[in-house]
């Protein structure tokens, strides 16, 4: 059974079971429903995010108050009383209004902690919040506020917990759809981006704080939906459901359904009810004795679970069920076909240049078709829709156009780098050309990777000048580098290891794409997404990685690994790469292959920093080397004066020469 026809059976029970099912059982749906669809926004925090948060039910309850406040007290004091039928809405824009600020004001200031202090700021103003509904006198303090206004749509009221429950549901469901959608996009890898940490995603062009404080708003205002949903089904509230404790069980529930999976926080909601309701019906029976001891066993439970299934019960499922049935049709491997590659050629903007195109085909057919002429047999085209050819594609990404070989696109002037009281890089000059390939190279601890990050915005140089297309990226951030055409790898591989390449290198061409969140949740971002997955593919086939297209890139050789890399740079269609030990740990035949790929790049026009240990491969491939040795620039020069340079052979041979 596919996916989707597990989805439409799901939908069918539900309806199924909201038309058939007692009372009791209907309203246990709707509060998994309810739970779901704060897990939901805890999914996309926790598990694809990679932020924690133990104060989600604050935010519900900040969806809750202001819907019922703005229905009962706040109607009368705002003279609102003959909007009546209208005050539920209004209830729900003030909720999502005041969720969105406070939320904005928290995330601000808390997502800047790092590490555990993250967590634990959630747990601080989870509990303010709180406390707040329990002490405001307007809100009802304690008490709590009855007389929440029903429901209504048109002329139906909504009121009984059967129409409620499905309205619950129709809302779960049409947000699992649109966060389907939003994972599988271009913002959608942004946010998976950020689960890896800062640097990588910013140096694919993602802004990770404003990143962030979307995903957490959005989380938040899930919250508010399902607290808004939560006041209508009981026309009453107190500050009960929305205390920490509750938002402990809203995070176990995205955890152990499963937290980087949608379904799993419906999974979860739904078995965290039921063991809970169960448990405070069998335990009293069992022990004999009445009190809260289910707390203790939904404890003791939550440990095993999550001591058995760490990454949670969707996955396994999903793991058993893929066992169950036969092996899925696999896609057939695709690749690009030596017909449409010429045209796919002809959208990829290395080529720009013009002057290669002759050049480049001859080199591509030559240098991939050792590697990958088993899977090209499928001679599946790229994974655009029939209808659209790739040079169609091409207009719906953005293009950069190329300085003329020789210009100096990547300059470094005096640049030094001090931590504490080590100097890593002093007073280094540095430039790189268009059409060019520069070797840096120096013993280990020379300053090398330092050097790299000094001149791709990663880190910020304690003196001198880094210049990116003749502007000077004083305090720039890495997403400037990029977004001025400067894209790296780097020497400790930084991939999303559980997505497969293809996603991984789509990443790289994040700047190049426009869809924002809404275009990608609501599906009208698919003309660019298929040209980005189109660019993907050829950089993939490119490279020699066409049959690991679907492969989680953490399953690749480290050597393959930083192949992905240097394809996810590609798909940025940089005018400068930036390369840290890209041939570490490739075989003889695959260093030749890479040899060849950075020649076609430079015969392309781009301007290409290789920092790299094997000497031989960087003499044949280089125009000119520098080499560091403590810090500092000893040598400058094409590969024949470095070999002969006296400083470069007491460096590295100790003075034996
Ligand atoms: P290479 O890449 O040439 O092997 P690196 O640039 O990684 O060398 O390191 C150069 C020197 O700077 C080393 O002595 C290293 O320990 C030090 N270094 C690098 N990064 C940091 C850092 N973030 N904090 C402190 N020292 C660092
Ligand atoms: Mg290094």
């Amino acid at each position: 059974m596919s996916a989707r026809w597990a989805v439409r059976l799901f939908a069918v029970l539900l309806i199924a079971g909201y038309l058939a099912l007692p009372d009791f059982h209907v309203s246990l749906a709707s509060n998994i429903g309810l739970y779901a669809l704060v897990a939901l926004g805890l999914v996309m925090m926790t598990g694809v995010a990679g932020m924690t948060s133990f104060g989600q039910a604050a935010f519900v309850g900040l969806g809750a108050y202001a819907t019922a406040w703005l229905g009962t007290a706040g109607a009368q004091a705002l003279g609102l009383t003959a909007l009546h039928p209208a005050l539920p809405w209004l209830g729900l824009l003030l909720g999502c209004f005041i969720t969105a600020a406070v939320a904005g004001v928290l995330g601000a200031v808390t997502l800047r902690l790092s590490g555990h202090f993250l967590p634990l700021g959630t747990i601080a103003w989870g509990l303010s919040l709180y406390f707040l509904f329990g002490n405001l006198e307007m809100l009802g303090g304690h008490t709590g506020m009855s007389g929440v206004p029903a429901l209504r749509i048109g002329p139906w009221t909504i009121e009984s917990p059967r129409a409620m429950g499905g309205l619950i549901w129709v809302l779960v469901m049409a947000l699992i759809w649109a966060l389907t959608n939003l994972l599988d996009s271009r913002p959608g890898r942004a946010i998976r981006a950020l689960k890896s940490g800062r640097i990588m995603a910013e140096s694919m062009g993602v802004d990770t704080t404003h990143a962030r404080l979307k995903v957490f708003v959005l989380a938040a205002l899930l919250a508010a939906l399902s607290g808004w949903l939560y006041a209508h089904l009981q026309r009453f509230i107190n500050p009960t459901p929305f205390s920490l404790t509750i938002g402990i069980e809203y995070l176990f529930m995205a955890v152990v359904g499963g937290a980087g999976h949608l379904w799993g926080a419906v999974l979860g909601a739904a078995l965290i009810t039921v063991m809970k309701q169960q448990l405070q019906d069998v335990l009293p029976q069992l022990l004999g004795v009445s009190g809260s001891f289910e707390g203790v066993v939904f404890g003791l439970l939550m440990l095993l679970v999550l001591q058995r299934y760490a990454e949670g019960v969707w996955p396994t499922i999903q793991r058993l069920t893929a066992r169950a049935r036969p092996a899925p049709q696999k896609r057939a491997p695709q690749s690009v076909q030596e017909n449409t590659k010429e045209k796919m050629q002809a959208t990829t903007p290395v080529n720009t240049s013009g002057n290669t195109s002759g050049n480049t085909s001859g080199n591509t057919s030559g240098n991939t078709s050792g590697n990958t002429s088993g899977n090209t047999s499928g001679n599946t085209p790229v994974n655009t829709p029939d209808h659209v050819s790739p040079v169609i594609l091409k207009k719906f990404l953005i293009a950069r156009t190329l300085a003329a070989p020789g210009t100096i696109v990547l300059e470094a002037q005096g640049i030094t780098k001090r931590f504490g009281g080590l100097v890593a890089n002093q007073d280094i000059h540095l430039a790189v050309r268009a059409g060019e390939i520069h070797a840096l190279i120096g013993p280990n601890g020379a300053g090398k990777s330092t050097f790299f990050n000094l001149v791709s915005g990663v880190d910020e140089p304690s003196a001198g000048t880094v210049r990116l297309a003749a502007q000077a990226m004083h305090q720039q951030p890495a997403r400037a580098f990029a977004a001025l055409g400067l894209c790296r790898t780097f020497q400790h591989v930084r991939l999303l290891r559980e997505r497969s390449v293809l996603e991984n290198v789509a990443l790289g061409a994040h700047l190049r794409g426009e869809a924002g969140w809404l275009r990608a949740m609501l599906r009208l971002d698919r003309n660019e997404e298929a040209a980005i997955m189109a660019e993907a593919q050829f950089q993939i086939h490119r490279c020699g990685l066409t049959a690991w297209t679907h492969t989680d890139a953490g399953a690749l050789p480290l050597g393959a690994q930083r192949i992905v890399e240097i394809a996810r740079a590609l798909a940025a269609a940089p005018s400068v790469l930036l390369l840290d030990e890209p041939a570490a740990g490739l075989r003889h035949q695959e260093k030749r292959q890479l040899a060849d790929l950075l020649k076609q790049l430079r015969a392309e026009g781009l301007a290409i920093l290789v920092v790299e240990h094997d000497m031989e491969f960087v003499m044949n491939l280089a125009d000119r080397v520098s080499v560091l040795d403590f810090g500092q620039m000893i040598a400058q020069g094409t590969p024949k004066e470095i070999q002969q340079h006296p400083a470069v052979l007491q460096a590295y041979l100790g003075g034996v020469a």
